[in-house]
This record gives structure tokens, sequence and C-alpha cells, in this order.
């Protein structure tokens, strides 16, 4: 079944509008689901906008990679939360994403994820990215998650810069 934002007029069908947002966070939460059962977690991320990817780093083990590795389909959502309004209502731009979730063993590859991580979540990435050994790298556990298909959505929020 498919499904669509309900309420139009908080729709962003503006497709960089969405890809602010996942540029202009740090985090996004994502749901798995493995045998009927559901999961979720944060992970603090990159976005890659060429390649329409999300890249993130992770503890070598722990449920939420034998979730991803019985079941790579997830669901996601990244969120500027500008809080309460004067009016109680509350002010945010989010986008939802599906997609798959791929562990990357190629170094070449943890390289790139790795800047495009460190460039969107460091106030200070080139000292940062000086400091990243490829030795370290290689025993570093990262994913990607290959996004098909989006949609956002705002409420009463600043437009998104
Ligand atoms: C803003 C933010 C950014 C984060 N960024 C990253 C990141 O980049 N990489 C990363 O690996 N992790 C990150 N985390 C932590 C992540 O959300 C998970 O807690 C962590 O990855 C462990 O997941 P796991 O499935 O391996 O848990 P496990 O250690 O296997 O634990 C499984 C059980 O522990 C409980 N649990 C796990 N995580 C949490 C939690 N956060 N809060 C409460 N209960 C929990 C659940 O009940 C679950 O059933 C972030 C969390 C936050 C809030």
């Amino acid at each position: 079944m498919a499904f669509h934002v309900r309420r139009k007029d908080r729709e962003i069908t503006d497709l960089d509008a969405m890809r602010k947002v996942l540029k202009n966070t740090k985090y996004v939460t994502v749901a798995l689901c493995m045998d009927n059962e559901p999961y979720l977690v944060s992970l603090s991320h990159g976005y890659d906008e060429a390649k329409h990817c999300l890249y993130f780093h992770c503890a070598n083990e722990g449920k939420k990679l034998v979730y991803a590795n019985a079941n790579n389909k997830v669901w996601g959502q990244a969120v500027m939360d500008y809080g309460v309004t004067d009016e109680c209502d509350y002010a945010y731009t989010s986008v939802h994403f599906s997609g798959r979730l791929f562990m990357i063993e190629d170094l070449n590859e943890k390289q790139h994820g790795i800047e495009v991580m460190v460039r969107q979540l460091s106030p200070n990435p080139e000292a940062k990215l000086a400091k990243i050994k490829p030795e370290k790298l290689a025993t570093t556990t990262m994913g990607r998650i290959d996004i098909a298909y989006m949609t956002g959505k705002q409420h009463l929020n600043p437009k998104v810069k």
C-alpha cells in the first residue's frame, strides 16, 4: 500500500530541500525489522549528495548489526528541531527515507565515507581527518545506507537554508 504525506500544506516536495535536511542534521534514526520484531537506532551520519547515501560507523557487533544482516531494508528519519513556538505548537522540518543498509569492506570507500561524515559532523574537519590512519580505518566498522525514496514535511519552521 502506498502512503503520502496527508497534510499537503506541510509536505516538502522539493528534493533539494530534503537533501539539505540530510546534510544539515547530525544523526538519523533508523528503523529495522527482523522476524516481525521492530528495532531502531540513532546513528551519526554523513550524507553524500552525489551518491545519495548516508555513511555511519559503529561497533563491530550488537543488535542493530544482527538485524541489518538478517534484513537490510531500513526506514529512517532526520529531524531539524526548532522547538516549541510561543503558540505552544511544535516547529520542525523532517525527512523520512527508505533504503538498504550495506556494510563497507573496501578501504577506499571507508576513507571516502569517513571524510563525508567528518566534514558534516565536525567544526574542524581538516584537523580531524589528518589524524585518521588507514590501519585504524581498516578495523573500523562502517556502513552505508543507499536511499531509494524520501518524503519531507515541515511545520512552522524557518525556511531550510
Ligand atoms: C544522537 C545519537 C547518535 C548516535 N550515533 C551513533 C553512531 O554513529 N554509531 C553507533 O554505533 N551508535 C550511535 N548511537 C548509539 C546507537 O543509537 C545505539 O545505542 C548503539 O549503536 C548500540 O546499538 P546496538 O543495536 O548495537 O545495541 P546493543 O548494545 O546490542 O544493545 C541492544 C539493546 O540495548 C538497548 N539499547 C541499545 N541502544 C540504546 C540506546 N541508545 N538507548 C537505550 N537503549 C538502548 C535496547 O534495549 C536493545 O535491545 C547514537 C545514539 C544517539 C542518541
